[in-house]
């Protein structure tokens, strides 16, 4: 049995409190103290330091008819679709793997919730993108991206306690209805959100759709493999050239957004290991389930009859491992599956809702930025270049409105309605910035 205190879960960043007033209990607060109060109280002191003049609604260097994005995640998607639909610009979006969400944007649960990041740096702009996603889901296709509202509960589960929570709450856990094993487990419910704050989206299908879009709105995007490793500008005026790429080369264009997750700018920028087990459910079912007890799984089931299973993060790491290509180890795969069967009751039985063997096992880092708040906006003194990285747990659920925020300063300097980016300005920083020459350094060889 794994000990749940070892782990920084997901459910502890993003419900710290319901789940505080659910389980309060001081090892568990422990994490949420850190994610929420120590980043902003940080962010509070640098943010005294940033220079107005390097601000988000800056107006823009000069007319921008291409934008080079290196990374193809959610991010790099969502700019280049809104750069395409509402400005009509071409991208050139650069990847290492030359493919379509090849790290966490492709392999992460496509969780979605409207309020959970109320209070926090990131509400107004997780409002803005809840919306967004909706309206995503109705151009492109609810059904090509699986994009759905659906329910989400905490459930305390202890196979090894005598306690037991009364019918009633037992008939809300959907997974462990008509199953007695099931049942068992089961301590304590609690709602977490229904149809109006909840929704999911798979995350590759929804980047490559994103993508699709926006090369049939402008012919000349393109995908390309490469690595960017740095911009080169005019000596004399200092104006943007190009983006410079590992085989040497220069790609020209107006303007240059590094959107390479975890690999974005060692400096500031972390990643956190996972893996995940993608399972089949034996009927479709449309609650997500934040397991506390048994290693404290996460379970987001989907609507092709599946469920996506993670937990288990290991420390956060400058990562050295290159996309698309990160380490699998079994026993990872099979901690989460083993806790997944126990928290389920189903262990040893090969029965239930959750027990069927996994179709897919996958391992990624979740970008998180020294301070824990995305870093969005112009890099300092370095004429058309802007970073949009550092989305924590919460990258697939940010990605619309990251990507629209993007796209209108790109072009036009200005931001998005109702949604102060200055809290995620990359000045706050004090250190130099040395996305030019380390971004993706350990891609350099490639
Ligand atoms: C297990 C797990 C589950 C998650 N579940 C959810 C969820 O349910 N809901 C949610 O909202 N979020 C979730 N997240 C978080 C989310 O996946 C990330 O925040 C998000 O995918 C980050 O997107 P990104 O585009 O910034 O980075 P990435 O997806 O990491 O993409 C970065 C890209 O940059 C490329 N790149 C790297 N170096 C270079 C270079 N030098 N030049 C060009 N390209 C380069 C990489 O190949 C990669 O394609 C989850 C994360 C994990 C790890």
């Amino acid at each position: 049995m794994t000990n749940r205190h070892n782990h920084h879960n997901f459910i502890v960043r993003r419900v710290f409190a319901i789940y505080a007033t659910f389980v309060p209990n001081v090892f568990n607060l422990f994490p949420i103290v850190f994610a929420f109060v120590a980043p902003s109280r940080q962010f509070g002191r640098s943010s005294f330091h940033s220079q107005p003049k390097l601000l988000m609604s800056a107006s823009v260097d000069s007319k921008v008819d291409h934008v080079v994005i290196a990374g193809a995640g959610i991010v790099g998607t969502t700019t280049a679709y809104f750069l395409a639909m509402r400005y009509d610009v071409r991208v050139t979006l650069v990847d290492p793997t030359g493919s379509i969400a090849p790290a966490a944007s492709g392999k992460a649960g496509g969780f979605l919730a409207k309020d959970w990041n109320d209070n926090s740096p990131t509400e107004a702009l997780t409002r803005r993108s809840f919306d967004l996603h909706q309206q995503l889901a109705d151009e492109l296709g609810a059904n090509t991206i699986q994009y759905r509202r659906l329910t989400c509960a905490a459930v305390s589960v202890d196979p090894f306690s005598s306690r037991r929570p009364n019918g009633k709450k037992l008939s809300t856990v959907e997974w462990a209805q008509h199953d007695d094993l099931a049942q068992n487990t089961v301590r304590g419910m609690q709602p977490l959100g229904d149809e109006s704050t909840i929704a999911q989206v798979h995350p590759k299908r929804l980047c490559e759709e994103l993508w699709k879009a926006a090369k049939k709105q402008v012919g000349g995007n393109s995908l390309r493999q490469g690595s960017v490793i740095g911009a080169v500008h005019d000596d004399e005026s200092g104006r943007l050239q190009g983006a410079k790429l590992g085989d040497g080369s220069l790609l020209e264009c107006d303007a240059l957004l590094f959107a390479c997750g975890p690999w974005t700018a060692p400096s500031m920028m972390q990643g956190v290991k996972y893996h995940s087990v993608v399972i089949p459910t034996s009927r479709v079912l449309s609650q997500c389930v934040f397991f506390s007890g048994c290693g404290d799984p996460e379970v987001y089931v989907r609507p092709d009859q599946t469920a996506y299973c993670t937990g288990f993060p290991e420390a956060a790491v400058v990562v050295d491992e290159q996309p698309g290509e990160e380490s699998i180890r079994e026993d990872k795969l099979q901690t989460i599956l083993e806790s997944v069967r126990d928290a389920s009751g189903i262990s040893g039985t090969g029965d239930g809702v959750l027990s069927q063997e996994p179709v897919l096992g996958q391992a990624c880092y979740l970008p998180t930025s020294i301070d824990g708040i995305p870093v969005m906006g112009r890099i300092p003194e370095q004429l058309g270049c802007y970073v949009a990285a550092g989305h924590g747990c919460w990258g697939i659920l940010l990605g619309p409105a990251t990507g629209e925020a993007m796209a209108n300063l790109i072009v036009n300097g200005s931001s998005i309605p109702n949604v102060n980016m200055e809290v995620f300005n990359p000045t706050r920083f004090a250190t130099p910035w040395n996305i030019p020459t380390a971004a993706a350094a350990a891609l350099i060889k490639k």
